[in-house]
């Protein structure tokens, strides 16, 4: 690019993208931003100035083509811009609502070092919510059945990703997934507000499109094990079944009426439509004054779904800082426009009931920061004497999630840490078991979207590598 169209390029300011407003969204559960017109994105993608050396592109955990895309996008071409980011990337309308850009792509965009970085993520989901909304999909070509089957266990988007890269190798796939529908976390953990659950089914119906099966309420470890996997036909098994064991504090009161953890709470409303009750079946406490406990994604999420549910009050409760607080910067912003409360440096300690074993407080302690952890994040310690109550009636713990056990304790013979997480070669998502890989959550933790669906990828490909050779 002459320099001169550099220059007339980085005059162009950023895009905004229209948002309901928070005064009308915190009543209801509709998505918070609209998206860009099309004027919009082709002027926002103007402001790239397709870097010889784009950084970007290493900024991004997949590696998407992002000045190619964004150039498609400025020349009015969609479409071609959706096809060139499915290439690396089958989920781009959830991860241009979900993935943390800003610590990604956007963190290292040349754009970003005099100004705001080009909208990576907003042009993202402009790409493919236009080619959904146009009906435009079109289903790769998939090769003659290679004669081998794999078994993915879990629909996450690490299991999802496994599966849409094996099927277009020509190999067949079934996945498992325990809940009643697919999608993992995008189903039921991210709300509707953040994240349309049509959005999440489109994608999962582009795969079934493609060919692979997808057996939902199949609890792996209790319908067969993986061991039985193996000798029923599959040549290869791929377990991606996150990180959905609950934490809590282990403090007092943590069983009163009242105290959910987030997956509970978040999955009662966001699959189970609790918010509907009682028109659909299950029900949810909604409490006059709620307290969320972390300063995560999740917590965040709790808290703002808890405000649409229209108590007088929600407090997030967070033992350090704002400045460490886990969760993406849009979120919090979002949740402080809604009239979020926030109690910074605070710490439960214990929760306390009535005689119904009703909860109706939480007594904290206030904390300082100390030395760094092992994080890198200062530790927070307890101020003696700082003790004082919040009322409340909800409170929701939020403070992250375990390796759900199930799967390593029937299959004993799989190396997993300490906590539970599956143990793999970090290249190819190899388990210590011959045929068995594993990635997403169960390995990490508690990642993000993006980390799980590049754990699937690396996965696919050591699968198609092992069956089309043999060597393990
Ligand atoms: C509330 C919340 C908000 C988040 N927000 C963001 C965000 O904004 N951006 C971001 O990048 N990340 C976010 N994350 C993290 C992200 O969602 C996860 O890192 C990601 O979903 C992990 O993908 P996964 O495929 O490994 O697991 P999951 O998405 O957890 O999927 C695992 C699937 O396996 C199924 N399963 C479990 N056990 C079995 C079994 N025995 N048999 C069959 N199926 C089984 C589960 O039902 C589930 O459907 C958030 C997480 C939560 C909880
Ligand atoms: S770093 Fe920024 S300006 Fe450069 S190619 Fe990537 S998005 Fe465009």
């Amino acid at each position: 690019m002459d320099p001169k169209e550099t220059k007339e390029r980085m005059k162009i300011t950023k895009q905004p993208m229209t948002e309901q407003p928070p005064k009308e969204r915190v009543r209801n559960f509709y998505e918070v931003p609209y998206g860009y017109s099309e004027e919009a994105a082709m002027l926002e993608a103007k402001r790239c100035i397709l870097c010889k050396n784009p950084l970007c592109i290493g900024g991004c955990p997949v590696n998407i083509d992002i000045p190619w895309f964004i150039r498609l996008i400025a020349e009015g071409k969609f479409i071609e811009a959706a096809r060139k980011i499915k290439e690396t990337n089958g989920l781009p309308a959830v991860c241009g609502r979900v993935c943390p850009q800003e610590d990604q792509c956007e963190k290292v965009c040349v754009i970003g070092k005099k100004g705001q970085p080009v909208s990576i993520g907003r042009l993202e989901r402009f790409a493919a919510d236009y080619e959904r909304e146009h009906g435009e999909v079109t289903i790769p070509e998939i090769p003659k059945w290679t004669g081998k089957k794999a078994a993915v266990v879990g629909a996450g988007p690490a299991g999802l990703t496994v599966a849409g890269d094996l099927v277009k190798k020509g190999h067949k796939v079934t996945v498992f997934e325990a809940l009643h529908t697919a999608g993992g976390v995008l189903m039921y953990g991210i709300p509707e507000f953040r994240l349309p659950k049509k959005i999440v089914q489109s994608e999962v119906d582009y795969l079934k499109k493609m060919g692979v099966e997808i057996v939902c309420n199949a609890v792996i470890g209790k319908l067969d094990t993986i061991d039985e996997l193996l000798a029923n036909g599959y040549d290869a098994v791929f377990i991606g079944t996150g990180a959905g064991l609950p934490v809590f504090m282990n403090i007092p009161g943590e069983n009163l009426i009242g105290v959910y953890s987030a997956n509970e709470y978040l999955t009662r409303l966001n699959l189970m439509r609790a918010y509907q009750f009682p028109e659909y079946d299950t029900p949810i406490l909604n409490g006059k004054k709620v307290v969320v406990v972390g300063g995560g994604n999740t917590a965040m999420d709790s808290a703002r779904t808890a405000l649409r549910l229209c108590p007088e009050e929600v407090t997030i409760v967070y033992r350090r800082s704002k400045e460490e607080m886990p969760a993406r910067i849009e979120e919090t912003h979002h949740g402080e426009e809604e009239g979020l409360k926030f109690k910074l440096l605070t710490n439960p300690i214990r929760f306390i009931g009535n005689e119904e074993g009703k909860l109706t407080a939480v007594e904290c302690i206030k904390m300082e920061l100390g030395e760094p952890d092992e994080s890198g994040r200062r530790r927070p310690m307890p101020i003696k004497g700082s003790e004082f109550k919040i009322d409340c009636d909800v409170a929701v713990m939020a403070i992250g999630n375990g390796a759900n056990p199930l799967i390593p304790h029937t299959t004993p013979d799989l190396k997993v840490n300490k906590w539970g997480n599956i143990i793999v070669n970090q290249d190819t998502g190899k388990t210590n078991k011959k045929g068995v890989l594993s990635g997403g959550d169960i390995v990490r933790g508690g990642a993000t979207v993006i980390l799980a669906m590049g754990d699937g990828r690396r996965a696919a490909n050591a699968i198609h590598e092992y069956l089309e050779t043999g060597v393990w």
